[in-house]
């Protein structure tokens, strides 16, 4: 049996290295390292394949959210509603920019914001929404959309952990996850569904304008060479990067579709299991599985999480601590919030190994495992 990882991006690699290599010689060979063809196809290979009409590269999932931010022109002190069941990322930059994140609940199945408590948390400084399609499963976007038009709210979609998922309305249009609030941000952090060989980012939107201010703030912000028109950053996807996407944005259905055959494995197993809750799949969305995250209820979670070590399985508890608990988050209230699904699933979710390379005989292994642990 090869050994287990939570993801095995050499694997993958392999399966891929005549392409890549190739593809990365003849960057060195342009010797074009920053921007450049290799970028913009990718930019536009991507905007095609999510069906949306802006993709603005930038140098990390972290970067994408801020000047997202930065872009929508919130100004010191304004709230920004987001889960505390999340990547650091998406809170912090909140707090970066001298925004105040203001934290809610998620709903139990589905790991995402749950819209009743966006309406609970609405003030009249609240000017954004930032919805975390966590583990690859879309939070529930027509309700987040309709909300947001009420109120005249912008919405960041944090899609670090989506790319690829179709959203489903009721009136059965189909979107991309990413591509349905006023912005979308994604990482392709090498472990992410789509993920280069370093860091890298990603916005979107079919807003014109806010596509040229998103451009501008990730150049320092410039439209034309040394005239800065606003302070910004820089924050660039290089050509490296954009060569490896080229090639794996081609795979990344092929990607999803082998997580989501690993995640029906796992689901077979451990359905109907009184102690265990498999992922709630939502009939609005594709999941594309980024993680396999189950509920433990009455087990030692800790303890499994060691058992399965000691037996060389990875697992996974994302996240120890939910933002409201951080102490990043102290001088901004975190403890005075009362967030019961946060804490309840925080201490009761674990993660198992999931990737495009997971094959069967890895899987019984685990399963088995898993159930030895939980069945004593
Ligand atoms: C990975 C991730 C980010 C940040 O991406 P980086 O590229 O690591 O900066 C933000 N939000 C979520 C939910 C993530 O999983």
């Amino acid at each position: 049996m090869k050994r287990i990882q939570m993801v095995d991006l050499k694997q993958q690699y392999l399966k891929i290295k005549p392409e890549i290599d190739t593809a990365l010689l003849n960057v060195l060979d342009s010797s074009v390292f920053i921007g450049g063809k290799q970028v913009t196809d990718f930019a536009t290979n991507l905007s095609e394949y999510l069906g949306i009409k802006h993709t603005i590269p930038c140098g990390n999932g972290t970067d994408a959210l801020q000047i997202a931010m930065m872009a929508l022109g919130l100004q010191q002190g304004d709230e920004v509603i987001t889960p505390s069941f999340t990547y650091v990322a998406t809170t912090e930059v909140i707090a970066l920019l001298k925004l105040k994140p203001v934290f809610v609940d998620v709903d139990r199945s589905t790991f995402c914001i749950d819209t009743a408590a966006i309406k609970n948390a609405i003030t009249p400084k609240t000017k954004a929404i930032v919805p975390v399609h966590l583990y690859g499963h879309a939070a529930n976007m027509e309700e987040v959309m309709a909300i947001a038009k009420e109120h005249n709210l912008f919405v960041i979609e944090d899609n670090a952990q989506a790319i690829g998922g179709d959203y489903i309305f009721t009136d059965g249009t189909k979107k991309k996850s990413g591509t349905i609030g006023t912005v979308g941000c994604t990482s392709f952090f090498p472990s992410k569904n789509l993920g280069c060989y370093g860091d890298g980012g990603a916005m979107f939107t079919n807003d014109d304008a806010l596509a040229g201010k998103l451009k501008m703030i990730a150049n320092h912000g410039q439209k034309v060479r040394y005239y800065h028109e606003m302070v910004g950053c820089n924050s660039r996807l290089d050509a490296m990067q954009a060569a490896v996407l080229n090639i794996k944005l081609s795979l990344l259905d092929e990607y999803i579709a082998a997580r989501r055959k690993a995640a029906d494995f796992y689901d077979k197993a451990f359905t109907g299991h009184p102690k265990i809750t498999t992922p709630f799949r939502a009939g609005y969305c594709t999941h594309v599985f980024h993680q396999y995250t189950l509920i433990l209820e009455d087990v030692n979670r800790d303890a499994l999480h060691t058992f399965l070590a000691e037996n060389a399985i990875p697992s996974m508890i994302y996240y120890p601590v939910p933002a409201h608990r951080q102490k990043m988050f102290e001088a901004f209230g975190g403890s005075d919030y009362d967030l019961p699904v946060t804490d309840w699933l925080t201490e009761r979710v674990i993660s198992l190994p999931i990737h495009t390379e997971l094959d069967e005989e890895q899987q019984s292994y685990i399963v088995n495992k898993v159930l030895e642990f939980i069945n004593k």
